[in-house]
């Protein structure tokens, strides 16, 4: 099995076609957590970075990095993926820090305090945490901006656990300011940076609309979406039955997400697990999704089904699948015939 990954791997750094999916170009990105996760989505051949999760720098120490000590690790992850390449290497999705719950961090509680809450799903997480405590948001996004023009890379920039208008509304004002400030100061910055959200909160997808509007892209994080949607803990064994990726209320509000993406013109990409799941990838990219973000190893069996299944079947069964009502019927629609 080892020699076969060696070989898939050897594999997804040729030089690869583009995918496109009835004259839409789909890319294909790595969900990364680390310097050594960088690097082995650059030998898998992704295009992109579609999630750095940035938990990993605040994990390994007791106290909270600085802003000089945050820019030096970014550069690292950075260059890590940038590899020795002399073209340009696709976007580097990265997002603040999404702190709580399910990724506790000691360190941030050396600086906040202790909360001990009774529904930490529910409660102090993500860009919450940032809009409490904004010279925290600020420092990262500094020290984000800064490592993103050292290095030369296209830095796109999402907030996690996005719920509300208003959230979305000051989060980009407080990026806005840094960003002006940085300029002021005249510290390199690179010269554009999209800003997007995880739609991965219910109420984020029934207003994406009105999202979309200020966000320049979105990521939908299913992770949380299915969490949310089925009110079901992701982390409880017990409930597992119910946290499952095909259940209709998920595909639905997926749908509706990516058609208010593409309505308005903003890139939609998927960023849970479901994007590496071959029988979900080709159904998502149908629904309007136009980038799937994978752990690396994932990324050759999603590009060879997106290459070779048929897309008038794909769209047959988006519209299939909007009127099933069960989990099993969903499985039972996933049938890819071969284009
Ligand atoms: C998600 O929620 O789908 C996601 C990609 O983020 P995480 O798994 O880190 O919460
Ligand atoms: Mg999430």
């Amino acid at each position: 099995q080892r020699k076969q990954q060696a070989a898939n791997r050897l594999a997804a750094q040729q030089k690869q076609e583009p995918i496109t999916f009835q004259g839409r170009r789909i890319s294909l990105l790595a969900n990364v957590g680390s310097e050594a996760e960088a690097e082995a989505a650059r030998q898998w051949g992704a295009e992109g970075i579609g999630l750095l999760r940035t938990e990993f720098l605040f994990a390994t120490s007791a106290t909270l990095p600085d802003e000089d000590e945050q820019r030096r690790r970014y550069v690292q992850v950075f260059r890590a993926f940038k590899g020795d390449a002399t073209e340009h290497i696709g976007p580097i999705v990265v997002r603040t820090l999404d702190a709580g719950a399910d990724k506790p961090l000691p360190a941030l509680e050396a600086v906040l305090g202790t909360f001990i809450e009774a529904n930490p799903a529910l409660g102090l997480r993500g860009i919450r945490i940032h809009l409490a405590h904004q010279e925290l948001l600020r420092q990262q996004l500094s020290a984000l901006l800064r490592a993103a023009a050292e290095v030369d890379i296209e830095l796109h920039i999402m907030f996690p656990m996005i719920t509300t208008v208003e959230e979305l509304r000051t989060a980009r004002a407080i990026f806005d300011d840094v960003y002006i400030d940085l300029k002021r100061r005249d510290i390199a910055v690179p010269a554009h940076i999209p800003v997007g959200i995880m739609v991965e909160v219910p109420a984020a997808a029934i207003m994406a609309v009105e999202l979309a509007e200020l966000a320049d892209f979105f990521s939908i994080g299913a992770n949380d979406l299915l969490q949310y949607t089925l009110a079901t803990d992701r982390t409880n064994a017990s409930v597992a039955y119910l946290y499952q990726s095909m259940q209709p209320a998920v595909l639905r509000l997926i749908r509706r997400v990516a058609e208010a993406g593409r309505s308005a013109g903003k890139a939609v990409a998927v960023c849970g697990e479901i994007a590496s799941d071959t029988r979900l990838a080709p159904l998502l990219v149908g629904m309007g999704v136009n980038e799937l973000s994978m752990a690396p190893p994932a990324l050759p069996a999603v590009r060879a089904m997106l290459t070779t299944t048929s897309a008038r079947k794909v769209l047959e069964t988006v519209e299939k699948v909007g009127h099933l009502s069960t989990v099993a019927e969903v499985e039972h629609a996933l049938l890819w015939e071969p284009r």
